[in-house]
């Protein structure tokens, strides 16, 4: 059974670094589904915060997501 989990790429702006927008991983690997290379160091969060999540979430991780996860 495969382990998927959000995790973060952060974005640096006037504000300071602060999140960008959530990808997927899958068995706590460090390349996201949509091939970005997450930071290892980056928060994860469980993929059951699919959706909930204030910042928006990558749309090519999304699309494999949804295609992967019944
Ligand atoms: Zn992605």
């Amino acid at each position: 059974m495969r382990i998927y989990e959000m995790r973060a790429e952060y974005v640096t702006g006037p504000a300071g670094r602060r999140i960008g927008q959530w990808h997927m991983i899958k068995d706590n690997g460090i390349t996201a589904l949509c091939g970005y290379d997450t930071d290892p160091a980056a928060e994860k969060m469980s993929d059951l915060a699919w959706g909930h999540t204030e910042e928006k979430f990558c749309h090519t991780c999304g699309a494999i997501y949804l295609r992967e996860v019944p």
